[in-house]
């Protein structure tokens, strides 16, 4: 649908309560448009990474309405959620998630697995995304051979090859070392200078700063917003590796 006006992640008054009576989202209202680079900031227990399975689709909602680019996910069979997501939207996790024993360049090849792209144009895609986060001299290497911030490269390398409209990243920094972790935001920022829409959650309030737009969350509930601010990032800010 790529409409420039229809927002990427639009939430109407959206709750998730979970087994247990724990509200851990409550009442969002949220609207993200195309190419932004979004933060989502709070407390650990605030209500984050349940904002973001909502967002990816993983998870619906209590009560409240969620469309991701313009679909309405409670209209979806679970089957043309899975399309949805698979077609649309790219995860990166803390634990980067990348299998064992298998080389990086198949790791990445696979996020196109279930597109019936041939394994052949799979793995020449993949090899142009590690190029594009600086690890075309890796695609031999098992995941045990990369350092944390390779890993976690190879990882963003994976979500971003069937290029999607929203990339989401749980706490993407939160197990490396700073040098690393600032070179994985920088890549982040890259990314969204050529299109993407880009949704990052941590509890990093430093980390949050280098944010265009923060959305901040407490006990469940949006408590600040610092609002959509379209502007061009510098390219190249904050050095590339
Ligand atoms: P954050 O990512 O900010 O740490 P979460 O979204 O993980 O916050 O959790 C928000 C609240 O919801 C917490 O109180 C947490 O214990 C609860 N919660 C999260 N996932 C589940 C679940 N699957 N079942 C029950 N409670 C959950």
């Amino acid at each position: 649908m790529a409409d420039a006006d229809v927002p990427v992640v639009e939430f109407a008054g959206v709750s998730k309560t979970y087994p247990g009576r724990v509200t851990a989202v409550d009442g969002a209202d949220l609207a993200i448009r195309h190419g932004e680079l979004v933060c989502i900031v709070g407390p650990s227990g605030s209500g984050k990474s349940t904002m973001l399975h909502l967002m990816g689709t993983l998870d619906r909602p209590s009560a409240g309405r969620i469309a991701i680019d313009g679909y309405d996910v409670a209209s979806l069979t679970d089957r043309e959620l899975s399309a949805l997501r698979a077609q649309r939207i790219g995860f990166v996790f803390q634990q980067f998630h990348l299998a064992v024993g298998v080389p990086v360049l198949d790791t990445v090849a696979d996020g196109l697995l279930y597109t019936g792209v041939p394994l052949r144009e799979r793995r020449r895609r993949a090899t142009r995304a590690l190029a594009r986060v600086g690890l075309d001299h890796r695609l031999d290497h098992l995941p045990h051979q990369l350092s944390g911030g390779e890993r976690q490269r190879a990882a963003v390398a994976r979500a971003v090859i069937g290029e999607p409209a929203l990339l989401l990243a749980d706490e993407p920094t939160g197990n490396l070392d700073t040098a690393s972790g600032a070179a994985v935001l920088a890549l982040l920022r890259e990314l969204h200078t050529t299109g993407t829409t880009v949704v990052v959650i941590t509890h990093d309030r430093e980390m949050a700063k280098v944010f265009d737009r923060r959305v901040e969350m407490r006990d469940g509930r949006i408590v600040a917003d610092s609002g959509s601010r379209p502007r061009t990032i510098a390219s190249g800010a904050g050095g590339r590796r």
